[in-house]
């Protein structure tokens, strides 16, 4: 297919082997003490985790998304805000066990403290994971993330059945550098997870990270994502970079910004897009949701970043 800045007509689908999270937002005066018992003045429950906010991006942008997730049973109502976006929730299993949550305390300072419990995110089993890649197209795209297990596993498994992998290291571990990274077909980095990854500080520059990475990892497409100083295209076969800078827009809340700008950039290349194209409707994305509070509530529709990018 011709990459170009019109879209394709026949969509591959991407696969998003990704986290759920339910995840329980407190309002505290201050955030508890050890031996403190604290009355919360407000309380939300949301979904979160970044596989899902990264498939509702990509859903609404327009995506064929397919969500490979496992959630407790209790909290099936969360599929709803998937499928309301337009995912395929087909291969979300349901298990008799905890959803992965949070339990999230936001300050008056807007502070935040938060305790993570992996649970049905990190329970995929061997069996399961080989059910999802051999149910898949070969022609498609599996995208993930670090926040579920046998990441590894579903990799190889992937390359192996002929899939693309794009993979977003977040949370970024050590563990990391030891997967077969030069086999993927796309990288998304943000500052922290691009120096952690080379071993750098979090403070480089872009042009020292750019070169570090573009040693590392010869050969891989790269999209390195630096906040409000714009993202990089580091093309892994020509070694050439293109640069999009960030739209200058007044920051509410940026959770959520870089899960947006991916789900944005899948859609756009699955949809046939240039890179240049990719990086500017992914952008555009991102600066709509950095505007709104929230993460999965923050990320815009297709038709609210077409309009934005007119
Ligand atoms: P998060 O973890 O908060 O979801 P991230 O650290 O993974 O985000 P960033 O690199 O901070 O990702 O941001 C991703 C993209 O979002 C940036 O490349 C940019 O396009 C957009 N963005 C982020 N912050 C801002 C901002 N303050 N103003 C405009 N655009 C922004």
């Amino acid at each position: 297919m011709a990459a170009s800045n019109q879209p394709a007509s026949r969509l591959a689908t991407v696969y998003n082997y990704g986290s759920i999270n339910i995840d329980h937002v407190y309002r505290v005066p201050h955030l508890v003490r050890p031996g403190e018992t604290l009355s919360s003045t407000d309380y939300q429950i949301v979904l979160g985790g970044k596989g899902a906010n990264q498939t509702i991006a990509l859903a609404r942008a327009g995506g064929q998304a397919s969500h490979w997730g496992q959630l407790g049973r209790a909290d099936d109502w969360a599929l709803e805000t998937l499928k309301d976006a337009g995912a395929n929730i087909d291969n979300v299993a349901l298990l008799e066990s905890a959803s992965g949550h949070t339990v999230i305390q936001v300050d008056d300072d807007g502070e935040n403290a938060i305790v993570l419990f992996g649970g049905t995110n990190q329970r995929f089993t061997p069996e399961r994971i080989g059910e999802l890649i051999n149910g898949a197209d070969s022609d498609g795209w599996l995208l993930l993330q670090n926040e579920c297990n046998a990441i590894e596993d579903v990799i190889r498994q992937a390359l192996a059945r002929g899939l693309k992998v794009a993979f977003n290291p977040a949370p970024m571990t050590p563990a990391i550098r030891e997967l077969p990274l030069s086999e993927l077909s796309l990288l998304f980095v943000n500052r922290g997870e691009a120096a952690a990854l080379v071993e750098l500080e979090e403070d480089s520059d872009a042009d020292t990270l750019i070169e570090a990475l573009q040693t590392a990892l010869p050969g891989v497409n790269i999209v390195l994502t630096l906040g409000s100083e714009g993202a990089w295209r580091l093309d892994g076969e020509r070694g050439d970079t293109l640069y999009q800078p960030a739209r200058p827009v007044q920051a509410v809340d940026t959770t959520g910004a870089g899960d947006t700008f991916i789900g944005y950039y899948m859609a756009a290349l699955q949809a046939g897009f240039d890179d240049t194209t990719c990086l500017e409707r992914a952008t555009a994305a991102a600066a709509l949701a950095v505007q709104r509070a929230g993460a999965a509530t923050g990320i815009p529709t297709v038709e609210e970043v077409e309009t934005f990018l007119q």
